[in-house]
């Protein structure tokens, strides 16, 4: 049995940034996490050649001012995104090049409709409170339909559907038709609209860490020290009127408090003593996490710049949906990260791995031509099979979910307390966002402790 102050439950940027902060303040910590690898959905693999290779998040944009805090902490710097040249959008098996983010050379029409479309959603976003979304003036309203429903009603041009549909169901990692359209209001509304989730340069996909995501986590687990635990799957948390007892398979921690750090999606393979109060618990089971596929290709050089593309591309029901740039700061090798999102990674992720590999390599010839066909390697990850993380990138919420139990997102549960990206109001569903919810949990936790010396009703020890 361990005694320690506090408990951590998840080893991704929530749950580290947890118990980095509370080891700085002088408290005590065991971090106990199922995996024997730290990260969580970021995983960053180092190749053999110094590059890098980020398996699951990757970009940060502007506005993510607490990774920056952390990158800062630990010397990591960043560097942009590649955009010299054009992007691709392919409708209906043909190709569309474009500069900027709307591909005006598909139709006048669908990129008028797609422009005014964003217009709306920045309009809808700004009218959502991101602590309390729920409490929006029209939360009942968009609360009721999916984002399927919204766009079939507002979207008339198909080729402005399919890419609005592929972009921002795509985030979600879900058919439009499972996530409430306020969910994706205010997913959207805590990066600050549209125009960041959906944008590269200035958007979401600004920039990267030079070494990726593990460039940050490994020396916030250094510090951290042995008070890490890994391959401990926590299955049970029983709490008293003392403090917590935390189990997993092999170890027992005893702690005033627990933070649990895990995807909504799975926070309920853990059993809770005394059961959970019932909006939590029934949080637990209504906000479901999609599937996404993500694919390295590691060519030698990046040839598609040389070609004039940036490298991004969208193709609505391929399965290799969308592809970006995914080299490092040197430009060396040329990685290709290749995504597929919601039902069409579901199919992919039905193939066996060598046709799933020829299926995608197809779909890249066609669009970038013979030299895609033959990469150097080839990484994948498939997130819906990852049993820690349920599915990628977030947990959302379908209808009717968010005005019922978001209240339940953050509240503390006697001597439980909440982190992961989605309970963030900030940044909700970027590394960024778990951060912030990591931080918010620490000082949840001392608060408890400020309230018990000040002779506070609160108990604690
Ligand atoms: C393919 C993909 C691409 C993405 N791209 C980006 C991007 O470019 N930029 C960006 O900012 N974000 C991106 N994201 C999202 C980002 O990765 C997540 O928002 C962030 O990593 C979530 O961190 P977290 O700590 O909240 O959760 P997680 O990273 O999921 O951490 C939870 C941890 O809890 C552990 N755990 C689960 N159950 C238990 C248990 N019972 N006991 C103990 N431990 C347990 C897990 O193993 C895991 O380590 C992407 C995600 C994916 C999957």
């Amino acid at each position: 049995m361990t005694d320690v102050d506090y408990c951590v439950v998840g080893g991704g940027f929530a749950g580290l940034t947890a118990a980095l902060r509370l080891k700085q303040a002088g408290r005590s910590v065991a971090l106990l996490e199922a995996r024997d690898r730290l990260g969580g959905r970021t995983f960053t693999e180092v190749r053999a050649d110094g590059s890098w290779i980020d398996r699951g998040g990757a970009w940060i944009g502007p506005g993510q001012d607490r990774i920056s805090a952390l990158m800062n902490e630990f010397g990591v710097s960043s560097y942009k995104q590649y955009t010299d040249g054009e992007a691709m959008m392919v409708v209906d098996g043909k190709q569309h090049r474009y500069e900027g983010t709307i591909p005006w050379t598909m139709s006048p029409w669908a990129a008028m409709n797609l422009g005014a479309v964003l217009l709306e959603l920045g309009r809808m976003c700004k009218s959502i409170p991101l602590e309390a979304p729920w409490a929006a003036k029209n939360a009942g309203k968009w609360d009721r339909i999916s984002l399927a429903q919204w766009l079939n009603d507002n979207v008339l041009s198909k080729p402005a559907h399919e890419l609005l549909e592929t972009a921002i169901a795509g985030m979600y990692t879900s058919a439009a038709s499972e996530v409430s359209l306020l969910f994706v209001l205010y997913q959207m509304a805590s990066g600050g609209g549209p125009g960041f989730v959906l944008g590269i340069k200035d958007g979401a996909q600004d920039a990267r860490p030079v070494g990726g995501m593990g460039a940050i986590s490994r020396p916030m687990a250094a510090e951290i020290g042995d008070w890490i635990h890994l391959s401990q799957p926590v299955r049970r948390i029983h709490q008293d009127a003392d403090g917590v007892t935390v189990r997993s398979d092999d170890s027992t921690v005893r702690a005033r408090r627990a933070i649990v750090a895990v995807p909504l999606a799975i926070a309920s393979q853990i059993l809770y003593e005394p059961m959970l109060p019932v909006d939590r618990s029934f949080l637990h089971q209504r906000m479901p996490s999609g599937s996404i596929v993500k694919i390295a290709a590691v060519y030698d050089e990046p040839f598609w710049r040389a070609d004039g593309l940036t490298g991004q591309s969208a193709a609505p029901g391929s399965p290799a949906t969308i592809t970006i740039d995914a080299c490092t700061d040197t430009g060396r090798p040329g990685i290709l990260c290749v995504i597929t999102e919601g039902p069409d990674a579901r199919h992919l992720g039905r193939l066996d791995e060598a046709e799933r590999r020829r299926t995608v390599l197809a779909a890249l010839v066609e669009r970038f031509g013979d030299k895609a066909g033959v990469p150097l390697d080839y990484v994948e990850q498939n997130w819906s099979v990852e049993r820690y993380s349920g599915g990628g990138m977030l947990s959302h919420a379908p209808t009717g979910v968010l005005t019922q139990f978001g209240h339940a997102l953050r509240e503390p549960c006697g001597r439980i307390h909440w982190a992961g990206t989605e309970s963030s109001a900030v940044m909700c569903g970027w590394v960024d966002g778990a951060i912030r919810s990591g931080e918010r949990a620490a000082s949840e936790v001392m608060e408890h402790e400020a309230v018990t010396m000040a002779g506070g009703r609160a108990s604690d020890r």
